[in-house]
């Protein structure tokens, strides 16, 4: 329990300014981008790995709950206390420490934002690919902790593929080096692989040390309509047997359509049943090449027109309807709940007239969104969680589409994290030997089981 003498020895080490207790500071850590809350008994900004690891100290010393949190926009619950104790929240560590231009790295805290990482290394001629929804303000540990991936997955990979080595804190309170900023490097077990994706379960990341690549030279964005959305699939399909890898490949199904119109006026076609948007870069020879080629497959597939960018700015007047989604979605029921399955690519077709289908059968209004490219699906499930009757009939359709997407070779979460919220699905598709070897690991960063309880590990029986 946090008494006021513990809660003494935190703020000597922050200082009163930084450790928050009042209930109005509270309630604001309490949510994340899931459903349920939880409040803390405080929350704590520390600014130097001294500090963290001098409060992680404390907190093993009289068996304190640390819930660590970036921007709180985890899909899972992942970033808040499910048991109390501490929130320790890494916006006020969010330096750029370095921009090493002659390696090709960046060295950061761990509460900058990912778009900041993008800008200030694209001014060197540099790219930093990982590019999730939420990229401005999403934080670089929060994208680690999650593995996050977004739009470029399907060319450029996830978050992971970046990972070069990490500064953590144990539970402890000990601080541990994983990795090298080499491109090369078996030291031993991979321990920055571990970490990555572990949602804020073995240890607290107060350094990250990310890979960057020479930035593209140009870009293009193709807009594709379908009146049928096979006929996208099928154009998904056909674009990688023809080897063409673009950048982004997202697709949005008639209701996100009509959501982002209803939204934003961007006189997008209602009475399409899906929109492909695909950005195809590189050098400008093989951009124009790749985009011809690639407007051409949506033609000869099914697309009933395809608008091709000439320019940066209608790029992003093409872009401007997808990044407006999450907004959107969040207006058409009280309730959105957003899935991430992903399945091999060649079934994406069948996943998402699956999740459709699923949901007419269970009265439960649902759309999708894809990242089409890599087979990682969006569904969202519009409802309203006061009505315990409509909440049990998506519970329905949600086991439904999990069954079917682990029966072709799925995961029950592509980029989200398990947190609390999948955690059920966990055993179907890990199974027991999984599981408790992952405990075990657990069990050897933190025995005494106090970084971030409650979370995915003890919720998958
Ligand atoms: C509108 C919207 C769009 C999104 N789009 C995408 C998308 O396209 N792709 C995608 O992958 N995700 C997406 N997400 C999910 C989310 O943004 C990502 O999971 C993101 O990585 C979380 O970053 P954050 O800073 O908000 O972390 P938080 O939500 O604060 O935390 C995420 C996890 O990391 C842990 N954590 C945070 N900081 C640390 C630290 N320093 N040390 C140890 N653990 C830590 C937390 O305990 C938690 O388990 C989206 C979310 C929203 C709301």
């Amino acid at each position: 329990m946090l008494t006021k003498e513990i809660l003494k020895l935190l703020t000597d080490v922050v200082g009163e300014e930084r450790c928050k207790t009042s209930d109005e500071d509270l309630i604001t850590y309490s949510y994340d981008a899931y459903l349920q809350e939880f409040m803390p008994d405080a929350v704590l900004f520390p600014k130097t790995t001294d500090e963290v690891s001098r409060i992680m100290t404390i907190a093993s010393t009289h068996g304190i709950s640390v819930t660590p949190r970036g921007s709180g926009t985890c899909m899972t619950a992942g970033s808040l206390a499910k048991k109390g104790g501490i929130v320790l929240c890494f916006s006020m560590m969010n330096r750029i420490l370095e921009i090493n231009t002659a390696n090709r790295y960046a060295v950061l805290e761990p509460g900058v934002v990912v778009a900041d990482v993008q800008k200030a290394v694209d001014g060197l001629g540099l790219f930093y690919p990982p590019d999730p929804g939420s990229v401005a303000v999403a934080t670089i540990a929060g994208t680690v902790m999650t593995n996050a991936g977004g739009m470029r997955g399907i060319k450029y990979g996830v978050t992971r593929d970046y990972l070069l080595g990490l500064e953590v804190v144990l539970p402890s309170g000990e601080v541990m080096n994983t990795g090298t900023v080499t491109r090369k490097d078996v030291a031993g077990y991979d321990l920055t692989r571990l970490m990555c994706g572990s949602e804020g379960t073995l240890a607290l990341v107060t350094k990250v040390f990310v890979r960057l690549l020479p930035k593209p030279k140009t870009k293009r964005t193709l807009e594709a309509i379908y009146d049928h959305i096979e006929d996208a699939g099928t154009t998904v399909a056909k674009i990688f047997e023809a080897g063409i890898i673009p950048a982004t490949l997202e697709l949005m199904e008639k209701t996100v359509i009509k959501a982002v119109e209803d939204f934003a006026h961007m006189g997008l076609p209602l009475d399409a049943e899906a929109i492909l948007l695909i950005d195809v870069d590189g050098d400008q020879e093989n951009v124009e090449r790749q985009s011809a080629q690639v407007a051409e497959f949506c033609k000869k597939y099914g697309a009933r027109e395809v608008h091709l960018s000439g320019s940066e700015k209608e790029n992003e007047q093409l872009w401007a309807a997808r990044r407006s989604v999450a907004g959107a979605m969040g207006r058409v029921r009280p309730t959105c709940i957003v899935e991430d399955s992903t399945v091999p690519v060649s079934f994406l077709t069948e996943a998402i007239k699956k999740i459709l289908e699923v949901g007419k059968r269970h009265n439960v209004l649902t759309a999708v969104l894809a990242h089409a490219g890599d087979g990682n699906f969006h569904p969202f499930f519009l409802c309203d969680q006061r009505d315990e009757e409509e909440m049990k009939r998506v519970e329905m359709a949600k086991h439904e589409l999990v069954d079917f997407v682990l029966s072709v070779g799925g995961t029950v979460s592509g980029e989200h994290g398990i947190g609390i919220y999948k955690a059920k699905y966990l055993p179907k598709q890990l199974g027991s030997v999984s599981l408790n070897l992952m405990r075990s690991v657990k069990n050897s960063f933190d025995p005494k089981g106090i970084l971030n309880p409650g979370s995915f590990l003890e919720h998958a029986i």
